[in-house]
């Protein structure tokens, strides 16, 4: 198939590029580098071996989104664009309720527009709210809500997605709820590179192992959990991105015209827990200080994956010990992420 890959210079979206290619597809990648390195490319193509076709622009611009598929047959799109920074999202909600919805309507009408028959979209865990049940499943009897303006967007556009799926015959969606991703390529070539101060864990880890930061806050030690601090399912983004190539296979037989799936392992691993996983990887103590606990926190979070492994053929494989070992390649090797040029 030949993918249109939006946000393909992000994180998630750069090894999926690369699964892509390994599994036989070809790719246009959709980025504006608000949010990514122009770099990524270079040595995406390094490890492709292979020229891979980028678009910079914004795809909130429906002209140009629509000129793109004038010009490229598109099989099928993969929807990572999006901003997805938690605390940002509270401080400018409609920035990030017009970027992330106005991207995927783009995206919509000009799929409608050419008869492209196949969307999968970046959805979150987070979409599993205070009261869904453990282990998280897709068919819980709660229905699908969020505690923060970007959760929230992701709420919208699964209702959204599943509207407009229902009233498209030839359109098939797969909507993919992802745990926390973590670790990076093997090759240590490409990785997580969070602009400012990491909001996320393993990110944040990594910059204290490479002497970027003095030590980690861990935010909350007395929720009710064995050490604790909090459970998360973390998955390794390889298999992440494995996940998206299983999902865009899955939507040439899909009989539901839109499906969620649980992209994660179905384990927890706590906060500290991770700590000691990285320090094994990078051979040296991660400084920590346990601080008040970080408000919006769920105690814990993991997913049932029984959907994904039956209707995807499709299952995380690498342990926490990989993410990590990953993780520090990627760290050790790039101590300041992507260079700017
Ligand atoms: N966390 C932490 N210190 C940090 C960043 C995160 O203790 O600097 C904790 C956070 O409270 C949560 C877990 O690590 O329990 C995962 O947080 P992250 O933001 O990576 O993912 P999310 O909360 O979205 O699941």
């Amino acid at each position: 198939m030949h993918v249109l890959v939006s946000g393909g210079a992000g994180y998630i979206g750069s090894h999926t590029v690369l699964a892509l290619i390994r599994a036989g597809h070809s790719v246009v990648v959709v980025d504006d580098f608000s949010n990514s390195k122009a770099a990524v490319v270079g040595r995406l193509e390094a490890l492709a071996g292979q020229q891979i076709p980028v678009q910079a622009f914004d795809l909130t611009d429906r002209d140009k989104t629509d000129r793109l598929f004038d010009t490229e047959h598109v099989d099928a799109v993969i929807h990572f664009a999006g901003f997805k920074a938690v605390g940002e999202s509270v401080a400018k909600p409609l920035t990030y309720y017009t970027n992330n919805l106005d991207t995927t309507f783009s995206l919509l009408r000009a799929m409608e527009r050419h008869g492209t028959p196949k969307l999968v979209f970046s959805s979150s865990a987070t979409v599993y709210g205070p009261r869904s049940v453990l282990p998280y499943r897709e068919d819980g009897e709660e229905p699908i809500e969020a505690v923060n303006p970007y959760g929230r967007s992701k709420v919208m556009l699964e209702h959204v997605l599943t509207d407009v799926a229902a009233a498209a015959p030839a359109l098939k969606v797969a909507l993919l709820r992802y745990f926390n991703p973590v670790g990076a390529h093997p090759s240590g070539m490409i990785g997580e590179d969070p602009g400012g101060i990491p909001n996320n864990l393993v990110p944040y880890i990594a910059q204290v192992a490479v002497g970027r930061r003095e030590k980690l806050s861990v935010f909350g030690g007395d929720y009710d959990t064995p050490d604790g601090t909090c459970l998360r399912d973390y998955i390794h983004v390889e298999d992440l991105a494995e996940g998206h190539v299983a999902a865009l296979e899955y939507l040439t037989t899909a009989t539901e015209p839109a499906r969620a799936f649980n992209l994660g392992t179905g384990h927890g691993t706590s906060v500290l827990e991770m700590v000691h996983a990285f320090e094994r990887a990078a051979g040296r103590p991660i400084p920590y200080e346990i601080v008040d606990r970080r408000p919006g926190d769920l105690p814990v979070s993991y997913a049932d994956v029984s959907r994904a492994a039956a209707e995807l053929g499709w299952r995380a494989t690498r342990s926490v010990d990989d993410m990590c070992v990953d993780a520090w390649r990627w760290q050790s090797q790039n101590p300041e992420g992507y260079p700017d040029a």
